[in-house]
C-alpha cells in the first residue's frame, strides 16, 4: 500500500505536508476482551480499530476475526479503504478493525460474546455519523447484527445506520450479496470496450469460488464471455468449451461449498489457471497470487482485480513491461463498498430501494470510477493502478487543504 501511494503522491505532485498527513492513521485503539468461554475459563482476546481518515466522511471499513490479526496489517487494510472509498468518490473516510482470534475454533456464543465485548469497547469510535464497521474476514451478517443490536442497547433506540452488511431484515441491503462480483463485471466490461474486446469472442479465468468470484464469473458469463476456468481452495477446473457457472454454483451449494469433484470440467492444477491463455483473468481468492515467481508466464491480456492485493509490487512492474492492462483491486472490487453505502443511505432514508436501483446506481458509480482512473492513466501516462491511487489521493488531498487544519 505504502510503496503504491508513495509512487501516486510523486506522480500527482502531492505537496510534502499533505503526503504525511495522509501516510499516518487518524486514530488507533487497541482493546483487551476477557470473553467467559463455554467451558467457564476467560481468555482475554486482542482487538483493533484504525481509522485512517474521516477527511471525506466518517470511517467505514470491515471487522477481522483471524488469527493473523495484527495492528500493522489493520492499519494498511484501514488505509486502503480510504482509497477505495475515494476512487468511487463516496463521502466515506478508510477504517479497519479486527479480532485476533480463530472464529473456526469458537462456538456461536463464544462469537456472539466476543462481538458484544468488541463493539462495547469501540462504542466511542463507532457510530453512524463517525465509523461505520462492516463484515470481513471471519464476520458476516450475523455479527454485524449483534454489532447493531449492541450499539442500538447503548444508545436507548434502534440504530441500525451504525453497521452495514446486516441481514435483510435489519435493514440489509438488496444486491449487497453480489455487489463486488457485480462491480468486477462492469469494471471488466468496460476495460474490454477499451481494449476492443468482444465479450462474445473472449475468455476468461476466475481464480477463486467464493461470494465475489462465482458473482463475477455468473454474470460475466451471463454478458457473452466464456469462463474456461474457476477454482477454490480445492483446486482448478478447466473446460475449453466454457464452465457452467450456474451448475458450478449449485454444485459448489450442494457441496459443503466446495467445487472438489466437480465434473462440468476437468482438473488441473491450482496454479496453472493463472497461467492460461485467456483475454481476462480474475484473481477473487487472496492476496499475492501474482508474484515475480509466475508473472512472466500469465498470458491474459486483462486482469481485474476482485481480491484485495492479488498482485505483488514487485510483479505490478513486469506486468506493465508486458502491456497486460489491469483493473487494480482499490477500483475493481469497490462495488461491495459502494452497495454498503447504499445500505447506511436506506438505513438513514427509512426507506428501502429494489435491486433494480441498487443495481443501476451501482453499475453508474463504477462505471464512472472507470472512466475516470482511465482517463488519468492516459493523462499522467502511468498504469491504471498509480492513476486509482491518484484519483484517491487528489480527492482526499484536495478536501483536507478547503477543510484546513490546526
Ligand atoms: P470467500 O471466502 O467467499 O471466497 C474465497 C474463495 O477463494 C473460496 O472459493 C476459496 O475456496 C477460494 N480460495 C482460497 N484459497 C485459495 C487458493 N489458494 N486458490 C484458489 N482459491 C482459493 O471470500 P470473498 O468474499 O469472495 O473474497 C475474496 C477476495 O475478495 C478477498 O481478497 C477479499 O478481501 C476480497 N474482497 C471481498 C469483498 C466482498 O464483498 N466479499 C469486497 C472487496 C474485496
Amino acid at each position: 500500500m505504502m510503496s503504491r501511494f508513495k509512487i501516486a503522491s510523486e506522480a500527482l505532485g502531492l505537496d510534502e505536508e499533505v503526503y504525511n498527513v495522509l501516510k499516518s492513521p487518524a486514530k488507533q485503539v487497541t482493546v483487551s476482551l476477557p470473553i467467559t468461554m463455554d467451558d467457564g475459563s476467560i481468555r482475554v482476546f486482542e482487538g483493533h480499530r484504525v481509522i485512517h481518515s474521516t477527511i471525506l466522511g466518517p470511517s467505514k471499513g470491515g471487522v477481522r476475526f483471524d488469527p493473523g490479526v495484527n495492528i500493522n496489517e489493520v492499519k494498511a487494510l484501514a488505509a486502503w479503504m480510504t482509497w477505495k472509498c475515494a476512487v468511487v468518490d463516496i463521502p466515506y473516510g478508510g477504517a479497519k478493525g479486527g479480532v485476533c482470534c480463530n472464529p473456526r475454533e469458537m462456538s456461536s456464543g463464544e462469537r456472539e460474546r466476543l462481538t458484544r465485548a468488541y463493539t462495547q469497547s469501540m462504542i466511542e469510535i463507532f457510530g453512524p455519523d463517525r465509523d461505520i464497521p462492516a463484515p470481513d474476514m471471519g464476520t458476516g451478517p450475523r455479527e454485524m447484527a449483534w454489532m447493531m443490536d449492541a450499539y442500538s442497547r447503548t444508545q436507548g433506540m434502534t440504530v441500525n445506520s451504525v453497521v452495514t452488511g446486516k441481514p435483510l431484515v435489519l435493514g440489509g441491503s438488496l444486491g449487497r450479496t453480489e455487489a463486488t462480483g457485480r462491480g468486477v463485471m462492469v469494471t471488466a466490461l468496460a476495460a474490454m470496450g477499451k481494449l476492443k474486446i468482444n465479450p462474445y469472442n473472449a475468455t476468461g479465468a476466475v481464480q477463486g469460488f467464493g461470494n465475489v468470484g462465482s458473482y463475477a464469473a455468473l454474470l460475466l458469463e451471463e454478458r457473452g464471455m466464456k469462463i474456461i476456468s474457476v477454482s477454490d481452495i480445492s483446486g482448478a477446473y478447466y473446460n475449453e468449451n466454457g464452465i457452467d457457472i450456474n451448475k458450478a454454483i449449485l454444485y459448489r451449494e450442494g457441496n459443503n461449498g466446495s467445487l472438489e469433484g466437480f465434473d462440468g470440467a476437468e482438473r488441473i492444477e491450482g496454479s496453472e489457471l493463472l497461467t492460461l491463455e485467456v483475454d481476462v483473468l480474475i484473481p477473487a481468492a487472496m492476496e499475492d497470487v501474482i508474484t515475480i515467481k509466475n508473472v512472466a508466464d500469465i498470458k491474459a491480456k486483462l486482469i481485474v482485480e476482485g481480491a484485495n492485493g492479488p498482485t505483488s509490487a514487485k510483479a505490478d512492474k513486469i506486468i506493465n513491461e508486458k502491456g497486460i492492462i489491469v483493473v487494480p483491486d482499490i477500483l475493481a472490487n469497490a462495488g461491495g463498498v459502494t452497495v454498503s453505502y447504499f445500505e447506511w443511505v436506506q438505513n438513514r432514508l427509512g426507506y428501502k430501494w429494489t435491486a433494480e436501483r441498487v443495481n443501476r446506481r451501482s453499475d453508474r458509480i463504477m462505471k464512472d470510477a472507470f472512466e475516470k482512473v482511465y482517463k488519468t492513466s492516459i493523462e499522467y501516462d502511468v498504469p491504471m493502478r498509480i492513476a486509482a491511487y491518484i484519483v484517491a489521493i487528489d480527492k482526499v488531498a484536495k478536501t483536507y487543504k478547503y477543510r484546513g487544519g490546526y
